[in-house]
Order: structure tokens, then sequence, then C-alpha cells
């Protein structure tokens, strides 16, 4: 799935004393099959942006594509685009309500009105995806751990097949195993099914396998690029409260100490040959 943001402004209570203009004049556009990071400081608009994406809030001004279809001009297609776009929340509490989980993962695909040997196929063959047991599937959601919570987050979405799908800082509350093997996951449905993934998070060693790289401040886009690009401007990425991978921020502090490495590896392997080779010269 394609996405086209033309000229986006979103005003938040317009006209009153809360009035707070969240998105400046955004354009960004996102071909099918890509894996975009999102990154900002909390406030920055990231949230509001993704919300836009499958038509939970209406843009104050400007355009919205899906697929080349202006998404707001024909509001009989909403549904289908809801449909197509899938958002993973921060907290899978919210996405969790009913009694098992395999009610849960079947709630989406239900609501599109597919009969029931395919509900049946879509959460059988989504939780297989994610590596959610058949053994959990009678289970009350809250009998399982916050990385299991979050794949069957990921599952409910992943059995409406998607186009298109949205990360809000989804692994934000997980340990580094479990975020590890949500983000595999991710990763996987974006290669092998050419699902469009958007992924917001403050981990930059997240950040830095993504095909792209979106930097928002105050509510404008201010860098879009390959990580590579947009993680070696150390200083400008610090100068807006960011952090840059671990990689990068080792390379950058031996380059202050004299030591002539480049910024631009970003894997562990690369950042080893890059200090290998600078201390042999
Ligand atoms: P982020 O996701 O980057 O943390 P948000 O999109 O949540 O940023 O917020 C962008 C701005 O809009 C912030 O200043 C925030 O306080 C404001 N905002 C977010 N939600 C609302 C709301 N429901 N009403 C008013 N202001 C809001």
């Amino acid at each position: 799935m394609s996405i086209k943001i033309e000229h986006l402004n979103y005003v938040y209570s317009e006209g009153t004393a809360y009035e707070k203009h969240a998105l400046k004049d955004i354009c960004l556009e996102i071909p099918h099959g890509e894996f975009v990071g999102i990154i900002g400081h909390t406030g920055s608009g990231k949230s509001t942006l993704i919300q836009h994406l499958n038509g939970l809030l209406k843009p104050t001004s400007g355009k919205i594509y899906i697929d080349g279809q202006d998404m707001w001009e024909d509001k009989s297609k909403l549904r289908d685009i809801r449909f197509k776009v899938g958002l993973v929340f921060q907290y899978p509490e919210y996405q969790l309500f009913e009694e098992t989980v395999y009610k849960d993962i079947a709630f989406g695909p239900k609501n599109m009105g597919l009969s029931e040997e395919e509900v049946d196929r879509r959460v059988r063959r989504a939780a297989a995806f994610v590596s959610v047991g058949k053994d959990l599937l009678d289970k009350s959601p809250f009998e399982l751990s916050g990385g299991q919570k979050r794949r069957v987050a990921i599952a409910g979405v992943l059995a409406m097949e998607p186009a298109c799908i949205v990360l809000d800082e989804a692994t934000a509350m997980l340990d580094p195993v479990g975020r590890r093997e949500g983000l595999s996951a991710v990763h996987r449905l974006n290669r092998e099914k050419g699902i469009t993934v958007v992924l917001i998070t403050h981990h930059m060693n997240e950040a830095e396998d993504a095909d792209r790289v979106v930097v928002m401040d105050d509510g404008k886009v201010i860098m879009d690029g390959a990580p590579r690009q947009v993680f070696t401007q150390v200083e400008r990425l610090r100068s807006m409260g960011l952090t840059v991978p671990d990689t990068v921020d080792l390379l950058d502090r031996l380059r202050k100490d004299g030591l002539d490495v480049p910024l631009t590896a970003l894997t562990v392997e690369e950042c080893a040959d890059a200090i290998l080779a600078a201390v042999s010269k």
C-alpha cells in the first residue's frame, strides 16, 4: 500500500483556549512495501500523524492519498481503508478485551463480515506467524506476559490481512528480548508479505533497521532519509533531545578522542570493522 501525505495540518481544539497546531504542513510519500521508522521527542506529533493514516483523525487541511485515492473524498471507502491499515498501540491492553486470545484475534476479521471458516483460518495463520502457540489460544489475554500480549495484539491486526501496519511505540513496554521478537515478526511481515510498515519508536537501534527514517520536531518533518544519512547528523539529533544508535554514539565519541572513524557504520560488525581499520592505520 502506498501513502501520500500532502500539506497536512492538524489543529486540536481549534478556536478554543486549548488550540494546538500539532501537525504543520507535513508532506510525506511512503511507497508500497517500505519500512519507515518515525522518531521524534514526546509531543512532536508522531501519534497525531499516524492516526491520520487510517482515518481516526481528519486533517484540518491537506490531503492523504491511499493507493492514489483521496482518503476523505468518498467516505464510504473509509471503512475499507480502516481494514487496510492496521494500528498497533503502545498498550496492548487497549486492544485486548475478549475472554480468550482466540476471540481477540478473531475480533477484526469477524467485523469484516468474513465466514466462520475464513475467520478461523486467519486466526490460526496470524497466531502462528507471531509464534502464539495453539495452547495460548484458549487462555485469557490477561494471563499472558507483556511480550505475548504484544504478539497477540499484532496477530489481531494481521488477521485482518492489512496492506500496511502502523506500530505506535508498540515495543516500548517490553524487555529487550520481547522487543526483538516482536520486531522480527514485523520485519518478516514486511519482507515476506510486502506489507508497508510505519514504526514509531524511541529506540534508535530499532529505527536503524528501517529502510528510511523520518524525524519529527514540533509538528514538522525535519529530517527524512536513509538511516545512514539521518544518524550521521549526531549533533542535530542531540540538539532535539534525541539519541543516536549505540554504534554511532561510540564512533562519535572515538572521533572526538581523535580516532579517524566514519559515523556511517550502523551495525555492530560495521562498527567493529571501522574501528579496526582506524586503529591499524
Ligand atoms: P507524540 O506522539 O510525538 O508524542 P502527539 O501527536 O501525541 O506527539 O502530540 C502532538 C502535540 O499535540 C502535543 O503538543 C500534544 O500535547 C498535543 N495533543 C495530542 N493529543 C491532543 C489532544 N487530544 N488534545 C489536545 N492536544 C493534543
